[in-house]
């Protein structure tokens, strides 16, 4: 479908519009209330400050393991060396200014009767609400010889921070001429367009410094997210399709060859496929299948899939009342797992937690996301969608006509442009979270 960017601004416009007159009464209301944030990443860091903002009686207690916050958005570009790792680092002086009691400590129980929150640290919090956003759980179960400690080998890089400087200093000690693999997981996962973004900014590194260099992405599924605009900027850039390729695609699925089942680290190998092909790498990425953070299965708030069903108009889990579930961790029907999603979920939440508070009604919400991929200098794609509550489906539902995909022939002006828009968003999404 082409994008019609001038429709899509206008029901976004319209969308944020609805929602603050509905969002930010300004009304405090009585005798204190509590609302508890697990996790500080995009979903809670947001919720927790937008809760602030609309109703400033409210107390919120943030509870955050990490001092400071990498986002995984633009962490490819630290792999190319497009930007620094302290680029993406964020603070949570913000919140705290804010208003926001800001706790560096893991959470590790919720009791859903008591309405407490227990912490690594052996502090308990009460809440009248809560919001859990503990981001993905990897899997470290699923691919034979892949743990943890695998990992500090075959880095994943699929939460941001030391496992991006890993990754980046393993390409920038590989020789030339020397394969990197990349293994994309199964569907559910965090950022459906990240392993080719990854591959694609992996890539640009490689022809500037490593030219004789190879990537080869094993893949669990038989096609993966904007595949066309994809493989259309590679074959522009890097040569896809050709001998001399930068980049290999191999799909996975039913009769693939690409589902990674077996790593060793010893032998730098992983084995792929139905017929247990071997492939040999200097530089191997193993990005694992994911569920919801292992927090939503301790309290009960995943089901069998691993990830937690919630309530779509208020983000309120179907399994433990008073507790809300967004971002990745949350089944949001037809939202990917993203950042932008993780945004708008929260802003989403806040409202209805505040008018639940205030008794209030709430209204039927709408929720946005774009997912901007760089693949190379001067060229962006992106795709993106308005969605609004159906209420008689209890869905996500996108709103028809109101997004889409970069048009396949768009000019090199509008991919740069694109570029220009996804490091605006980035400027804009992460002033928004922490700012
Ligand atoms: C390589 C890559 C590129 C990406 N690019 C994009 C992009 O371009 N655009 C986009 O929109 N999205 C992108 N994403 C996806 C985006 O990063 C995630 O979807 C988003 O961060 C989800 O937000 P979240 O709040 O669910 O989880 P997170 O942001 O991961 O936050 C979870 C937080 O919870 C904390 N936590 C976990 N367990 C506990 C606990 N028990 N107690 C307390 N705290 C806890 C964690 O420390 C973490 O800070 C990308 C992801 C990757 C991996």
């Amino acid at each position: 479908m082409p994008m019609n960017r001038r429709s899509f601004i206008k029901i976004a416009a319209g969308t944020t519009a609805a929602a603050s007159a509905m969002s930010f009464p300004y009304i405090a209301y009585g005798a204190s209330k509590k609302v508890v944030v697990v996790g500080g990443g995009v979903g809670g860091a947001t919720a927790a400050k937008y809760i602030a903002m609309a109703d400033p009686s409210i107390e919120i207690t943030l509870i955050e393991p990490n001092q400071n916050y990498f986002t995984c958005f633009m962490s490819n570009e630290v792999l190319s060396g497009d930007r620094t790792l302290d680029s993406i680092k964020f603070g949570y002086e913000g919140l705290s200014k804010a208003g926001i009691k800001v706790i560096t400590d893991s959470a590790t129980g919720i009791d859903p009767d008591k309405k407490t929150v227990t912490t690594a640290g052996g502090q308990t919090f009460s809440y009248d609400k809560l919001v859990v956003s503990p981001g993905v759980s990897l899997d470290f179960t699923a691919i034979e010889g892949y743990d943890e400690k695998a990992a500090e080998i075959m880095p994943h890089a699929w939460k941001a921070g030391p496992q991006t400087a890993l990754l980046r200093k393993q390409l920038e000690d590989m020789k030339d001429g020397g394969t990197v693999i990349i293994a994309s997981p199964p569907n559910p996962f965090r950022c459906p367009p990240g392993p080719y973004e990854r591959a694609s900014q992996i890539a640009h590194y490689l022809q500037a410094n490593k030219p004789k260099s190879k990537i080869l992405i094993l893949d669990a599924k038989p096609k993966f997210s904007k595949q066309g605009l994809f493989t259309q900027g590679w074959k522009d850039l890097y040569g896809y399709g050709t001998d001399n390729s930068l980049i290999e695609w191999v799909a996975g699925g039913e009769g693939g060859s690409g589902n990674v089942t077996a790593v060793d680290v010893k032998s730098m190998t992983v084995t792929a496929g139905e017929l247990d092909d071997e492939h040999k790498g200097d530089v191997i990425n193993v990005i694992p299948p994911q569920k919801a953070g292992k927090i939503a299965s301790v309290a009960g708030l995943a089901d069998k899939s691993g990830w937690c069903p919630i309530n779509k108009k208020t983000f309120e889990s179907t399994l433990q009342k008073d507790i809300h579930v967004i971002g990745d961790a949350a089944i949001a029907t037809k939202m990917p797992k993203s950042a932008y999603a993780a945004n708008s979920q929260a802003k989403v939440c806040a409202t209805a937690i505040v008018a639940a508070l205030q008794g209030k009604e709430m209204v039927d919400p709408s929720y946005i996301n774009t997912c901007y991929s760089i693949v190379g200098k001067d060229y962006g794609i992106s795709v993106a969608a308005v969605y609004r509550y159906n209420g008689d489906k209890d869905l996500i539902a996108p709103v028809k006509g109101s997004g889409g995909l970069t048009p396949m022939d768009a000019r090199p002006e509008d991919r740069k442009r694109e570029v220009q828009y996804a490091y605006s968003w980035f400027q804009n999404i992460t002033t928004d979270i922490f700012g």
